[in-house]
């Protein structure tokens, strides 16, 4: 395979994407249109709407497509907000505006929550399809924390400047390459290059 097309509007999803499948000689290139309708993304598991996007993409584009989807699991909230995670304070203007209110948001969920029961995860799930809908691939990764109690760091997106890391930095405070050699989509990553090879 040298060319995938990775489906997504997010922009730090395609540059983490593309630094490890480029090191296999695999072209990632990005969506780069507006004009095809996103797919209603309904499914109750990353799997499911990882799949969704994969062959919805693959199929009008006629490509080979990567969907990559992800979220954040708090176990404090009973896992939430997981599939919700990109809306889970409602749609923002901009992406950083969502991120913002969702942070917000997650910090006022868990006001009064002690450190021992904040523990949270990234979990990712990549999925190749062909043109013709066929699922290629599917991997999973996870990239373990906690929640902090403000955001801290500058890197990344979403929920990085509150997920904590075990060394105390947060995932907002990681280097591209460091965030990718130890998170959820670094690791799904490493396991489709395996199958890929
Ligand atoms: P998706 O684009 O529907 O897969 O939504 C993913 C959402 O999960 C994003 O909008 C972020 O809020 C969150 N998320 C996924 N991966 C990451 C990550 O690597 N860092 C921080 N937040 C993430």
């Amino acid at each position: 395979m040298q060319k995938l097309v990775i489906a997504t509007s997010n922009p730090h999803k395609v540059d983490e994407i593309s630094a490890v499948l480029g090191q296999l000689g695999v072209r990632c290139a990005p969506l780069g249109r507006t004009d095809i309708p996103e797919p209603v993304e309904d499914g109750a598991t990353f799997e499911e709407n990882a799949r969704i996007k994969a062959v919805a993409y693959a199929r009008a584009l006629g490509a080979m497509v990567l969907a990559d989807d992800s979220g954040l699991e708090v176990d404090a909230l009973g896992g939430a907000p997981g599939v919700h995670s990109a809306r889970y304070a409602g749609l923002g203007v901009t992406r950083a505006e969502r991120d913002a209110a969702n942070n917000a948001r997650l910090l006022e969920e868990l006001q009064g929550v002690p450190d021992s029961a904040r523990a949270a995860r990234f979990v990712c799930v990549l999925c190749i399809a062909d043109a013709s809908g066929v699922i290629h691939a599917e991997t999973r990764g996870h990239f373990e924390g906690r929640i902090g109690h403000r955001p801290r760091g500058s890197n990344g997106f979403g929920y990085d400047p509150l997920l904590v890391l075990a060394d105390g930095r947060t995932s907002a405070e990681l280097t591209e390459t460091e965030k990718n050699a130890r998170s959820h989509r670094g690791e799904a990553l490493r396991a489709l290059s395996k199958l890929l090879r």
